[in-house]
């Protein structure tokens, strides 16, 4: 079969490998999409701080299963799926308490361990979840970054009639919103400076500012009423925005922080201190966010079209970063098609 390797920062090669064999416990798929991410293109550009070369990308993903190992039961052929890319220890302290997410020895595929963007691939049954057959290929593929919403929303608690502001309209930003909306969120604002970012997020029906040109502080106050938010979700990873979510927070309220942030960042926690603020990170998902990440799916409560952006055949790999790069913000989910159907 056919993988594409990265080799190095801006370089990928496509070479014959075998397709692995079967486990008893094991499923061997057929990739159908595979969704390139804002880490990947951190891999791609040499500045991902936990990877390194060569390495195998591709961890959102659909895909069709083919084989099934002698001891599986839940998967047969034919079956759509999609696959959680952690490979957890399963012995350390997070990994015993139900946090494997947070395993302190957390590998990912396509970032420290061999990725999904081969023709086939074969992993454990136990990372792979059934999709109805209503989710598409492409939705199937996006069933990751949703998961990463529903588990940032669930950071918080029971979002249920709450005011929700998200900084940033990028793809997870997008979804934390709607997540948050699908998950009976009373009222959700997304702040985004990209023109293009507040019109997709529109077409979710999500209500925007662009702090560019109206004052945030007003905007919030206009939207929510004069207590603002009861949540702020912090999905850029820039010191800018860190700084808006503590200074805008309502006085014992909180923010969650999404984003990936390169470097330190000064922040005035004197705010935390003082108004009583409770910062949480979030850090990928656990199968509990998938299940629901697929039943909002299947509800028809998450509209994935207008973040799709592009579609790249498996062939032409580093296209989908030549196509990030150029178009900047408005390339947001690039797909790469492993198989047309
Ligand atoms: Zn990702
Ligand atoms: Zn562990």
């Amino acid at each position: 079969m056919i993988q594409a390797m990265m080799t190095k920062p801006g370089e990928i090669i496509f070479r014959e490998v075998d397709v692995p064999a079967v486990g008893p416990d094991q499923i061997k798929v057929k990739m159908k999409r595979i969704g390139v991410c804002g880490s990947d293109v951190h891999v791609y550009h040499g500045k991902h701080p936990f990877t390194s070369y060569p390495v195998v990308q591709g961890h959102e993903v659909s895909a069709e299963v083919v084989e099934v190992g002698e001891n599986v039961t839940g998967f047969k052929p034919g079956d759509k799926v999609t696959i959680q890319p952690q490979v957890v220890c399963g012995k350390c302290y997070p990994c015993t308490h139900g946090l494997y997410n947070d395993c302190e020895v957390l590998k990912v595929m396509g970032f420290q361990t061999t990725g999904m963007a081969s023709e086939y691939f074969v992993t454990e049954a136990a990372k792979a979840l059934k999709l109805p057959d209503s989710i598409s290929w492409d939705h199937g593929s996006m069933i990751e970054p949703l998961a990463v919403g529903v588990h940032a929303v669930r950071r918080y608690g029971d979002i249920k009639d709450k005011n929700v502001l998200v900084l940033g309209g990028g793809t997870i930003g997008n979804l934390v919103a709607q997540t948050a909306k699908a998950m009976g969120a009373s009222k959700v604002l997304i702040s985004e400076i990209s023109e293009y970012r507040l019109e997709v997020a529109k077409k979710a029906g999500i209500e925007t500012v662009n702090p560019f040109k109206k004052e945030l502080k007003e905007a919030i106050h206009e939207f929510f009423g004069p207590d603002g938010a009861d949540v702020i979700f912090e999905c850029v990873g820039a010191s800018e925005t860190m700084n808006q979510a503590i200074e805008y927070a309502r006085k014992g309220s909180h923010i969650i922080v999404v984003g990936v942030f390169e470097g330190l960042v000064n922040m005035n926690a004197a705010l935390i201190q003082d108004h009583e603020l409770t910062v949480a990170g979030t850090a990928m998902y656990r199968v509990e966010d998938f299940i629901k990440a697929i039943e909002l799916t299947e509800a028809g409560l998450i509209e994935f079209d207008s973040l799709i952006t592009n579609h790249v055949p498996f062939k032409e790999y580093q296209r989908a970063y030549q196509i990030i790069d150029e178009q900047k913000d408005k390339a947001m989910k690039v797909i790469i098609v492993m198989d047309e159907e």
